[in-house]
């Protein structure tokens, strides 16, 4: 069905993300948002067709003959800006990990809790017990939550199985979730998130099914865009980590990966997979050395930061964001939403984090959490900026300042979200 022309009015500070630049954004380029004044936005057939003040809109020939025939947002002088994309969220799973959350204020940490059988781990029975009906109404509750807090796309990937069953089933039920949600949805494949109980010690045999028996069947139902292997010390190794990437790429899925977490990787080894395997994105990069960042700047693989871990791992410790940043890295930011280490859909409170801990200005945040995780997901060309030709995926936040978005923790302020040329029923 073909929505209706929408004209979204009265935008006090338009935040378009429009760049003369091609790639994603780096260095100085991350903070322009290139803000309108007084702004309209036209819709049609899902895309945005103009952008421009409210005067120039008003005088537009098509706008004035249809006025009647378009439906209107005002947008009471708040901030629009492109829908979040989300490029690493985790939510197919049945249970909050409570225990684990109790047992780390008291003084665990995060390997010692995974030792203790909580962790990744603990969410495993749930997933596999569970009806792929019932994991499906878990996804898409997530991405309801997602867009009351301004997302329209969203990187969701499975990882809580960990057997070629269970984890066909979390795919299957991104697939529904998928489907009944107006958003955009990006399935990705992470059978090696830990190596699951019953393969301690003999990690290879269980790489051995991800590579020979889960790949084959996801590449075969076409269940997932990306492969993630999650490349850390207690989870998988550089060289378990080459393996899967390279029966990956031969299925033809991109790849990224969850590294450097909670160690530094090998040395050398950012760099040779940049060469062989071209992630699209490496996520978390806490631990990193000044040669792999100097590598990463003249990639075009993102770096993707989850300070929202960090935080409800209770760590002093933060990415380097600003060496990123400075070195002309491609930074993007994300929630990590998952039910151990960082439980929250909220990308304003990733790029609240990022300012307060990481010392990025709320512009760079904004970049970060938009046009840069369309970029590491494959869809800059459709997503993360207001520009005539993309998706009209457009949020709407009851502030009248951009840097207010960051700067209000802990309140959701955003007031409509717009996904495909449709306005949602309004969150507040
Ligand atoms: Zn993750």
């Amino acid at each position: 069905m073909i929505p209706a022309p929408l004209l979204l009015t009265n935008v006090g500070q338009l935040l378009t993300l429009r760049s003369s630049q091609s790639g994603p954004r780096r260095g100085p380029f991350l903070s322009e948002l290139e803000i309108v004044d007084n702004a309209a936005i036209l819709c049609l057939g899902g895309k945005i067709v103009s952008v421009g003040t409210v005067k120039d809109a008003l005088r537009d020939p098509w706008l004035k003959k249809n006025r009647k025939k378009v439906s209107e947002v005002d947008c009471g002088g708040g901030v629009v800006l492109p829908g979040f994309v989300d490029s690493h969220t985790h939510p197919v799973f049945m249970e909050p990990r409570l225990v684990d959350f109790e047992k780390r204020i008291s003084g665990a940490d995060y390997e010692e809790i995974a030792e203790a059988g909580g962790g990744i781990r603990a969410s495993l029975e749930g997933v596999r017990t569970a009806s792929q009906a019932a994991l499906t109404q878990r996804v898409l509750h997530a991405l309801h939550d997602l867009t009351k807090h301004g997302t329209t796309t969203v990187e969701t990937k499975s990882g809580y199985g960990l057997s070629l069953d269970s984890e066909l089933k979390s795919l299957e039920a991104i697939r529904a979730a998928a489907k009944q949600w107006a958003g955009t949805v990006i399935p990705t494949f992470l059978g090696a998130h830990v190596v699951p109980p019953g393969y301690r010690g003999r990690s290879q045999s269980y790489v051995e099914i991800v590579c020979k028996e889960m790949l084959p069947a996801v590449a075969k139902r076409k269940l997932a865009k990306f492969v993630d292997v999650f490349c850390d010390r207690g989870a998988f190794s550089e060289i378990e980590c080459s393996t899967i990437f390279g029966a990956a790429l031969q299925h033809g899925f991109g790849v990224r990966a969850h590294l450097g977490q909670l160690s530094s990787p090998r040395d050398g080894f950012i760099e040779s997979m940049l060469e062989c395997c071209r992630p699209a994105s490496l996520d978390h990069m806490d631990h990193v050395r000044d040669h792999e960042v100097a590598a990463l700047a003249k990639s075009d693989t993102v770096v993707t930061l989850v300070p929202g871990a960090n935080y409800f791992l209770g760590l002093e410790q933060y990415p380097p964001a600003r060496k990123f940043i400075n070195a002309g890295v491609a930074v993007a930011l994300a929630t990590d939403y998952n039910p151990g280490t960082s439980p929250t859909v909220s990308m304003p409170m990733a790029m609240s984090l990022a300012c307060t801990h990481m010392k990025m200005s709320p512009a760079e945040s904004i970049a970060a959490a938009t046009i840069n995780g369309a970029w590491a997901l494959g869809l800059a060309d459709r997503k993360g900026s207001v520009e005539p030709g993309k998706d009209a995926d457009l949020t709407v936040f009851d502030v009248r300042d951009y840097r207010e978005i960051p700067y209000w923790f802990g309140v959701n302020r955003c007031v409509q979200t717009i996904i495909g040329g449709v306005a949602l029923a309004s969150p507040a």
